[in-house]
């Protein structure tokens, strides 16, 4: 519970008022009312009774009120891996639609990966996407590429990405392609104290496969690859972060040997943690036919695997529930399986297919809270809480409210979810960043 405290006059902008905070860096789960001035946190307390006699001291008249009862105030979300396709493929994505998608999921902040078309491999890409960002719907947070065009050869312009703003380095789309090329990345990334986030897989045992090795890809006649396609991987990078003692971040984690090796890397003590995808924690490979939106990379793993991930969001061996969102324009995905691009968009649905493992009672609602807010936070070196004089970014969402998912009413410019018409329970009801309310659901 926050002390209550009697202190100096706030004039307040927005009084979300009424709500279930839930604070996993204060370990706060009480109603309280939140009062923003500008685009901070000016102060957390206990619901005032009446609007007059302001025992919270703040000018109530000048603010606008939101009101949150039976609703979550969570801290504002972070996405930790997206693809934003600008610059290169604004036909697929933009800034602008992607961080409107994403607000729509009730994320306040979103790290794109560097593969755009140019890639994001030198500061003058960096500020181009921060310019483009300035009017963006949520915060950008970009991710550099490890390597020049993430061709796997020669260092891309780490130091001077990281003075422009970049909060992480990857070669995401593929995996960064030499262990030699890794321990220099590493090294110099360790040097910035800057985390290496992976795309794990080896490279001989994913080529030509489009989905998981196993009974479903001999039924369906499509060629898999098996789950040590990504753990061969995973196990090269925790001995590197070993060597260089850099901090490292596996992508999109799908198996349960990978996750064991984080289990361990963890135990030890090193600075190792790993993000799971909705689509990965609520999909496996049965659900695979010839339908292209359930085309993805890593591909969907079998049941057994799914199942050591929801343990892993349960046990915390999972630090941070990321979308990966990854649109592609309607007519890339229209071609036969084997041919179509991989990836699925995930900012609108991320929230609700969370809620189905609360609902299911596999995941606490705390947990959930804890994946989409301060464990990519902290994956970043970053904190966030909900405190005074805290950026005043904050998602506010349901448990309860009964929606429908429909695809062509996404704000992203594209189509490819697995998750059209999907029923849901819970969702984002509103998504304030930086003291502005930058989306609120239509009830
Ligand atoms: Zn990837
Ligand atoms: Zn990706």
């Amino acid at each position: 519970m926050l002390p209550i405290k009697p202190t100096l006059p706030i004039k307040p902008t927005l009084r979300i008022k009424n709500g279930r905070v839930i604070d996993p860096a204060s370990g706060t789960d009480a109603v309280l009312d939140v009062w923003l001035e500008g685009d901070r946190i000016a102060r957390v307390a206990p619901p005032a009774r009446g609007e007059d006699g302001d025992k919270n001291g703040a000018d109530r008249a000048q603010a606008e009120t939101l009101d949150a009862t039976g609703l979550i105030i969570a801290p504002g979300f972070i996405d930790l891996h997206c693809h934003l396709r600008e610059p290169g493929f604004e036909s697929s994505e933009t800034i602008e639609t992607g961080t409107r998608a994403a607000a729509c999921g009730g994320f306040t902040a979103v790290c794109p990966m560097p593969n755009t078309r140019p890639v994001n491999d030198s500061a003058s890409v960096t500020r181009g996407i921060l310019e483009r960002a300035a009017t963006a719907s949520v915060r950008v947070w970009p991710i550099g590429a490890a390597s020049a065009g993430s061709r796997g050869e020669a260092l891309a312009e780490i130091a001077a990405m990281h003075k422009a703003g970049i909060v992480a380095v990857s070669d995401d789309g593929k995996p960064i392609a030499t262990t030699k090329l890794l321990r220099q990345v590493m090294d110099y990334c360790r040097a910035l104290d800057l985390p290496v986030i992976d795309h794990c897989e080896d490279a001989s045992l994913f080529a030509g496969a489009v989905m998981r090795e196993g009974r479903q890809s001999v039924r369906l006649g499509l060629r898999g690859m098996p789950a040590a396609t990504e753990s061969v991987a995973v196990s090269r990078d925790v001995q590197i972060a070993e060597l260089t003692e850099c901090r490292l971040h596996i992508a999109h984690l799908s198996a349960r040997a990978s996750l064991e090796l984080v289990r361990s890397a963890k135990q030890r003590g090193m600075r190792v943690t790993c993000e799971v995808t909705p689509h990965h924690f609520t999909l496996c490979d049965d659900d695979v036919g010839y339908d292209t939106h359930f085309k993805m990379n890593p591909p969907l793993a079998s049941a057994e695997d799914r199942a050591a991930l929801i343990e892993g969001l349960a046990d915390g061996t999972v630090d941070a529930i990321a979308t990966d969102h990854a649109p592609h324009e309607p007519a890339s995905k229209d071609v036969e399986f084997d041919r179509a691009p991989f990836g699925v968009t995930g900012f609108e649905t991320a929230l609700a297919l969370a809620l189905e493992l609360v609902h299911a009672g596999r995941l606490s609602l705390a947990r959930v809270v804890e994946l989409f807010t301060t464990g990519p936070a902290r994956v970043l070196g970053r904190g966030r809480r909900i405190a005074e004089g805290e950026p005043a970014d904050l998602t506010l969402f349901s448990t309860e409210h009964e929606w429908t998912f429909r695809a062509s009413e996404s704000a992203s410019k594209s189509r490819n979810t697995p998750f059209d018409g999907r029923q849901f329970r819970g969702a984002p009801m509103a998504t304030v960043v930086a003291g502005r309310v930058v989306y609120r659901r239509e009830v």
